[in-house]
């Protein structure tokens, strides 16, 4: 079962984007990163684009670059602060995730 799951609050743990929250927009598996909402921005220089009118479009895009999983961790919203995850099978028989600190369900 996966840690971190796309939707998850995180906040950065290492690194040059420690201590940044934000929601997981994908996880990588094969790679072990997930990509986090306005986290670890990275510009890539484009071929200026004609955008009409005779515009020139920057020739600069931003965007969310992966972040290793090992440097990100869940927030949990009662204890609002990052936490290790558990595990438990509730009443249904499906494994959820848990806070290890509060016990509350992360799914
Ligand atoms: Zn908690």
């Amino acid at each position: 079962m996966q840690r971190i799951k796309k939707g998850d609050t995180v906040q950065v743990i290492a690194g040059k984007n420690k201590g940044a929250r934000g929601e997981v927009l994908r996880v990588l598996p094969k790679e072990e990163r997930v990509v986090v909402e306005r986290v670890n921005i990275a510009r890539k220089h484009q071929r200026p684009v004609q955008a009409g009118r005779g515009q020139i479009q920057p020739g600069i895009i931003e965007f969310e670059a992966p972040i290793h999983l090992s440097n990100v961790m869940i927030v949990c919203p009662e204890c609002d602060a990052p936490t290790r995850v558990g595990y438990r099978v509730n009443e249904d028989g499906v494994k959820v995730r848990v806070c290890r600190k509060c016990n509350r369900d992360l799914d």
